[in-house]
C-alpha cells in the first residue's frame, strides 16, 4: 500500500510501472505540456498504440529515466 510505488495507468491493471509515455494532446493543450500514462510492461504497447494513433504520443522512457530527468534543473 505504498504511495512510492507507481502503479500502471491501464484500466484494472495494479502492475507496477515500468514505463512512462509522455504525450500531448494538441487539442487541448499548449504544445510543451506533457502529460504521462505509466504502464507496466504488458500494456505499454498498447497504450502506446491508444495515443500513437491519435498522433499524440511523444515519447515513451522508463521511468528511472523519467525521474532522473525531473530531478535536473
Ligand atoms: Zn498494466
Amino acid at each position: 500500500m505504498s504511495d512510492e510505488t507507481p502503479i500502471c495507468s491501464a484500466k484494472g491493471c495494479r502492475a507496477a510501472a515500468v514505463w512512462v509515455l509522455a504525450w500531448n494532446n494538441p487539442k487541448i493543450h499548449t504544445p510543451e505540456r506533457r502529460k504521462t500514462w505509466l504502464a507496466c510492461e504488458e500494456h505499454r504497447e498498447h497504450l502506446s498504440q491508444f495515443l500513437g494513433v491519435r498522433g499524440m504520443l511523444k515519447e515513451v522512457v522508463t521511468l528511472p529515466e523519467w525521474e532522473s530527468r525531473a530531478g535536473e534543473s
